[in-house]
């Protein structure tokens, strides 16, 4: 069974101006998805884990800002008067997919929120990068910590935004509990300008990051491969109890913030590997983080109902190619990131 969790609220965090991260791109998934999905409201009071991620000073920075009406609060970043409500309820619909996996009532939940969360850190800007990058609370963080402190001890942070989730890095570097995997544009190419293949992480966390930068134009073909030689086979000696996906939709070709060339092709491939690891894994609770075409934003949410809910689906795009020489420069480094973390994992 799946559920998604939303709330009217996340359309009060608006810019200022015109902005590529504004409240249309949830409405536009809302639109093409209600009616053939349970829908759930996110949980209201979660204060006490917002601040067993963020720091007491960014918060209370952040509320501030809210009081102050619209305000950028980096060049990026904007803070509206309905912001504050609305990013902690994008934290709450996360804790509430956790809740929902947890009792077993579902098996996957997809929390349809924003503000965005992956490149925030305990205080703000993350691993030194220039902006916050239109988030203001890390949501799949906050979910990853309700979720260890509710009995898991082997949780998955699959990131699949083009954007390398900088925050989630930072926050879990040095703990062993979460395994944080994620697949970005290659960052001497793109914002956060972070997420390199020797950032394997720290202390007791060593060997439990793993990170694939991928040339731009790299498109469905190699970046499968990529899954299938080291993305799939860590997670699954990993053995988590549950998953969580930063699921970002602007790795897809039509999205005009990054440059790689992905199809729903892959995003399907994605949902059905998930959907085939639970019964292993507690459960998948998907988190929206970036994807600004409108069209990729609503085919793909009713992509992942549909192959989640197990039923038939026909992509109308086809699986596109990677050209000879990018797909060289993809080799190259699926090969240097296996041979980085054969250190901690088997991989062939
Ligand atoms: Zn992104």
């Amino acid at each position: 069974m799946i559920g998604i969790i939303y709330d009217n609220a996340y359309l009060e965090h608006k810019p200022p101006r015109s902005h590529i991260e504004n409240p249309s791109r949830i409405m536009t998934i809302i639109k093409s998805i209600s009616g053939t999905v349970t829908m759930e409201k996110p949980i209201n009071d979660v204060n006490e884990w917002l601040l067993k991620v963020h720091d007491e000073d960014y918060v209370r920075r952040i509320d501030e800002a809210c009081d102050m009406g619209y305000v950028f609060i980096d060049a990026d970043t904007y803070v509206s008067p309905g912001t504050c409500k609305a990013a902690r309820l994008a934290v709450g619909a996360v804790l509430k997919g956790v809740d929902k996996v947890l009792s077993g009532e579902w098996g996957t939940a997809y929390a349809v929120v924003r503000p965005p969360g992956h490149h925030v850190g305990r205080s703000g800007r993350a691993l030194m990068a220039p902006t916050q990058g239109f988030c203001i609370f890390n949501n799949v963080v906050v979910g990853a910590v309700y979720a260890l402190e509710h009995g898991f001890n082997k949780v998955v942070i699959l990131d699949v935004d083009v954007h390398h989730g900088n925050g989630t890095q930072e926050i879990f570097y040095e703990d062993p509990r979460v395994l944080y995997v994620s697949l970005h544009q290659d960052p001497l190419t793109i914002y956060p300008g972070t997420g390199f293949i020797d950032d394997v992480g720290e202390g007791e966390g060593e060997g439990f990051n793993v990170n694939v930068p991928l040339p731009p134009f790299t498109a469905d073909d190699a970046y499968m491969n990529a899954l299938d030689r080291v993305v799939w086979p860590i997670i699954e000696e990993f053995r988590p109890q549950l998953i969580l996906v930063s699921l970002g939709f602007d790795a897809h070709m039509l999205d005009s913030i990054a440059n790689l060339r992905l199809s729903l092709n892959t995003y399907a491939y994605v949902f059905r590997r998930l959907r085939n690891m639970i019964g292993k894994v507690r459960g998948v609770v998907f988190v929206l983080e970036g994807g600004y075409n409108s069209d990729t934003l609503s085919r793909g949410s009713r992509l992942l109902i549909d192959i989640m809910s197990n039923r038939d689906v026909e992509i109308d795009e086809g699986v596109t190619q990677t050209e000879p020489r990018i797909m060289a420069r993809v080799n190259s480094v699926i090969k240097d990131v296996i041979n980085t973390q054969r250190n901690y994992w088997h991989l062939a």
